[in-house]
């Protein structure tokens, strides 16, 4: 079957259900807009097993619903890295002192750029609300991710989420897409150690093995938690769901 889209790391399909699609992890691993290309036997599989784990420890079932992605990356950053670094010659590793939120207008052709809300606004990516929430639901997110990489001996540096519009009510917002070490900095809390892309992206070597060792470490975590823990701020759906106004 033919995929009716095709990204740089994964291809979606119909199915018999069509608000529902089914999405395909792809091997293929990139950098610098596409500029770094190699593939990686097993990252899709693992990129998908650990997008499941950090779902299911959002309790937010994972969507299977056709979305409509919103052309805004939200990105948390905890520690200095990576663009950060670059873009305000602050060190790699400099803890901030709360989490930074931003957007990136999600345009290969412009590079990403980087966007406030009211360039959101004016592109109709998002209205005001629409950025207050996301940013809102980034920070809970994060909460959740810091305490839950920690007790897999991970410290989370920064990620990217995306968000998508119902199909079948796009009022509602819903987080969408992976989170996996392809869209997120770990390093090993005890050594220091990248965990994540940054190793493909720097040619640290072992990238796969870094991704089997997240991934092992995050299914042994989960099997401590019951099925639903009660974790602090964040409660089952429709804790992701923007609420009519
Ligand atoms: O490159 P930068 O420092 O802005 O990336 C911040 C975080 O967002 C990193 O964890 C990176 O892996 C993730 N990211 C992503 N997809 C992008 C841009 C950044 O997953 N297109």
């Amino acid at each position: 079957m033919e995929p009716i889209y095709e990204g740089k790391a994964k291809r979606l399909y119909t199915t018999d259900n069509p608000n529902v699609l089914r999405m395909e992890y792809k091997d293929d691993a990139t950098a610098g807009n596409g500029a770094k290309k190699a593939q990686f036997e097993n990252k899709g599989r693992m990129n998908k097993a650990i997008t499941l784990v950090i779902y299911r420890m959002l309790e937010n079932p994972p969507g299977r619903k056709k979305v409509s992605i919103l052309p805004l990356e939200v990105i948390v950053r905890n520690i200095a890295a990576g663009s950060f670094s670059r873009r305000m010659g602050v060190k790699e590793g400099t803890p901030f002192k709360k989490p930074i939120v931003e957007f990136s207008y999600k345009d290969d052709s412009l590079g990403d750029p980087f966007i406030n809300d009211d360039y959101a606004r004016e592109m109709n990516s998002a209205t005001e609300e629409e950025c207050a929430f996301l940013k809102n639901q980034a920070r809970i997110v994060n909460d959740v991710l810091i305490d839950f990489f920690k007790q897999a001996g991970l410290t989370l540096v920064d990620f990217k989420i995306e968000f998508g519009r119902l199909a079948e009510d796009p009022s509602q917002i819903v987080l969408a897409d992976e989170i996996s070490p392809d869209t997120c900095r770990l390093w090993d809390i005890k050594t220091g150690e990248k965990m994540d892309k940054d190793r493909f992206r720097q040619d640290l070597g072992n990238v796969m093995e870094a991704y089997e060792e997240v991934l092992s470490r995050l299914q042994n975590k989960l099997s401590l938690f019951p099925p639903s823990h009660g974790s602090r701020s964040f409660r089952r759906p429709p804790f992701f769901i923007l609420p009519h106004s």
